[in-house]
């Protein structure tokens, strides 16, 4: 069956390549002609327990059969069991959930605006990095560092003041003597940015200076956290607690879900009616949560995902650290990137017909995300698939 490369009816705003895919199991997916891949891509950071996982699938069925979706007029009891979860792993006190990334980003801001009206400040600002991406709604997209997912969609929201990542002189100049500043925004690990990470003791400075000022910090977590890195949250390996923490793709391991975690300061900002959504923290997805997180624990994810993420990192390092066009190999944990000297976005489909399931972020950087049941066996048939092809690749 051939795969046209547009569809009619739906819209058109997706690059897609000419692959339907049918079904997963564990960490491979074949599409509807029978060819199977090897999914390093899980989705875009999302299927955190791969495909077709037995307990998952037995707790949603379980699931489905007696309720998928109430409304918050209602209690849900799974959401206070996510969120009991949530803030335990997190060192934080309240969970907001809602169903995607861009959502909890945006529950975020509002938050982190509420914060400066309740101070009195009427025009709050807030600090967002070169390269973020925080999602695709006008105030998100404001948010985020690149102008291609802004053109065409201004006026954008103001009151964004825009730093580089990891310039702790250059964040104190930005805010200096600015009284409307109200919090600092963040990726730990930037994903769609091309796996750009906050230095762990940036990360400590930005930490402190957000507490000497009684300003949010606010960590999207989005892509990088749920065990990602090998900590449930990437800023934990600098040994730091945000105020806000944006959560989705992972969280929900394939179900939509998103969720804003809030530490003391930022706990009580939300009251009856300032902020909502229908199908937000709905028994379906709430499930899909608890379930995740108790497979990940029962399952030792989070020790895979360093241990693998590790092998993986180094065998690829090994094979292409030292060629002249690759730029560097980085990241942590299965969130890996290896940026070449050149644009390599014709990567994704060579490597889909290689059998491979990759992505290409900023235009030079080859994106390793993984599901976190990945084996050291697997990590190294995506070795064996994709450095041919850079080579060859880089060759051209
Ligand atoms: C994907 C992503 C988002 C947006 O999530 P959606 O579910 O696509 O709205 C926001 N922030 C980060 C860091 C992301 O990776």
């Amino acid at each position: 069956m051939a795969i046209e490369a547009a569809s009619p009816h739906t819209m058109n705003t997706y690059g897609r390549l000419p692959i339907a895919l049918e079904r997963g199991d564990g960490a491979y997916l074949w599409d509807v002609n029978g060819k199977r891949y090897l999914d390093a891509l899980a989705g875009i950071a999302v299927n955190t327990l791969g495909h077709n996982h037995p307990k998952f699938v037995a707790a949603l069925q379980d699931q489905v059969t007696k309720i998928i979706h109430s409304s918050n007029y209602y209690h849900v009891p799974n959401q206070e069991k996510l969120a009991e979860k949530l803030v335990g792993l997190a060192g934080m006190t309240n969970v907001f959930f809602g169903n995607t990334g861009l959502e909890a980003n945006e529950a975020a801001l509002k938050l982190a605006r509420k914060f400066g009206h309740d101070k009195g400040i009427e025009r709050p600002e807030i600090v967002v990095y070169e390269k973020a991406f925080h999602g695709r709604s006008i105030a998100t997209l404001s948010a985020t560092g690149n102008e291609k997912v802004q053109k065409g969609f201004g006026p954008l929201v103001e009151g964004f003041i825009r730093v580089p990542l990891n310039d702790i002189a250059a964040l104190k100049a930005a805010t200096e003597g600015n009284k409307n500043v109200v919090a600092v925004f963040f990726e730990t690990i930037q994903g769609e940015g091309g796996i750009n990470a906050m230095r762990a003791e940036y990360l400590r400075e930005v930490r402190e200076l957000c507490t000497a000022n009684d300003w949010l910090l606010m960590i999207d977590e989005v892509q990088c956290g749920m065990g990602r890195t090998g900590k449930w949250f990437a800023h934990q390996w600098a040994g730091i607690v945000p105020d806000v923490m944006p959560l989705a793709k992972g969280l929900g391991s394939g179900v939509p879900i998103g969720a804003v975690v809030a530490g003391p300061k930022a706990a009580n900002i939300f009251q009856p009616g300032n902020h909502g959504t229908t199908f937000g923290g709905n028994p379906l997805a709430m499930r899909a949560g608890v379930e995740t997180i108790r497979i990940m624990e029962e399952e030792g994810l989070l020790e895979n995902a360093a241990k693998v993420g590790a092998h993986l990192k180094g065998a690829l390092q090994n094979e292409l650290g030292k060629l002249a066009g690759v730029t560097e190999v980085r990241g942590q944990g299965l969130m890996i990137g290896v940026e070449l000297a050149k644009p390599c976005n014709v990567l994704s489909a060579r490597a889909a017909e290689a059998g491979l399931m990759i992505s290409v972020t900023a235009d030079s950087v080859i994106r390793l995300l993984p599901p976190l049941i990945l084996t050291q066996a697997q990590a190294d048939e995506i070795v064996s698939i994709l450095c041919p092809l850079v080579k060859a690749f880089l060759d051209e």
